[in-house]
């Protein structure tokens, strides 16, 4: 490990329950935050086989844990230049929203209130009320385990919750977003209707990973169709099918991820005989 170590906080056997807005996942035998790009290099090639975590809002862990983690919260740098945002993957999206309006930036609007980091935003190219990610990333640079390279938007293949990071693995290392100039406080008041409209609509008092399932097509509304089966409420152990939003599965205190993943399944079969539909999690189940 070597140099790395001052630039790496290291921790063992750390519970995942902690680092997930599920509040669910056994342990990481070794959990390794790099606070520098080279610092996460070195981590990258020192546990080839670690599971890599942002902010934990779209994972689910097992109970029995993992071998090791790097978090990449510890990247947590960014600066406007311009109608640009260059940042570090692990800066929380609503800290660049903010920013954004600060500076009177519109474009970054709709992914106010996602609880995530600019890179699992770019991973899975989160969107949210008609805007998503992938349509403002200027560059990435990344890694793929070799080398650091810079790829443009149209080599990143976004496309409905997915990007090119997603199919190969390839870590981003820096976002760079392009803006543009709009009034400030209509991104303001842009900004607070979305998080109003989060707010009554989605169970944000318990702890969730958001979205459970990937919409299969455009004019199929999971939460609806769910919430038409009569499954609203059902629970498997503390695992629960939001009463507030029936897309979201909530845990009310002890559930486990073996709870969550038998609720999936059931969810899956139901709609399956109803509708002939496979529905696929948009949670990412380790
Ligand atoms: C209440 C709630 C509401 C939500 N609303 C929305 C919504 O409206 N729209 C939406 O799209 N999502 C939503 N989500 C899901 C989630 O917030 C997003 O998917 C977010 O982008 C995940 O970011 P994260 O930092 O938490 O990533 P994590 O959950 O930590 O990681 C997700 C995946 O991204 C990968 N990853 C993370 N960082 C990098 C990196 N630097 N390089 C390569 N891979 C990386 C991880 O390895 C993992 O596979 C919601 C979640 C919650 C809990």
């Amino acid at each position: 490990m070597g140099e790395d170590r001052e630039l790496c906080e290291y921790r063992f056997d750390e519970p995942l329950n902690k680092h997930t807005s599920f509040k669910i996942g056994g342990c990481a035998r070794i959990f390794v935050q790099p606070k520098t790009t080279q610092a996460l290099l070195c981590a990258l090639q020192n546990f080839q086989q670690a599971r890599l975590l942002a902010k934990g809002t779209n994972v689910l862990p097992p109970d029995e844990g993992v071998e090791s983690v790097v978090s990449t919260l510890g990247l947590s740098r960014y600066q406007l230049n311009g109608d640009l945002i260059e940042s570090e993957p692990g800066v929380l999206l609503s800290t660049l929203c903010k920013a954004a309006a600060r500076e009177g930036l519109s474009g970054l609007e709709f992914a106010y209130g996602i609880p995530g980091t600019i890179g699992g935003a770019v991973y899975m190219n989160a969107g949210a009320y008609g805007g998503e990610i992938g349509e403002i990333v200027e560059y990435v640079e990344a890694y793929n385990g070799n080398e650091v390279f810079r790829l443009d938007r149209s080599q990143m293949e976004f496309s409905y919750r997915s990007s090119v990071f997603k199919k190969t693995g390839w870590v981003i290392l820096k976002v760079v977003l392009r803006l543009r100039r709009a009034d400030r406080e209509k991104i303001e008041k842009t900004m607070e209707e979305i998080m109003r409209k989060r707010i009554s609509t989605q169970p944000l008092d318990l702890p969730s990973a958001g979205s459970v399932f990937k919409r299969p097509r455009q004019d199929f509304y999971v939460g609806k169709v769910i919430e038409q089966l009569g499954l609203k409420g059902f629970r498997i152990g503390d695992a629960q099918i939001s009463t507030k939003h029936a897309g979201f599965i909530v845990n009310l205190g002890n559930a486990k991820a073996s709870d969550v993943k038998q609720l999936i399944g059931v969810v899956q079969k139901r709609v399956y005989e109803n509708y002939a539909v496979h529905l696929e999690p948009e949670v990412e189940i380790w």
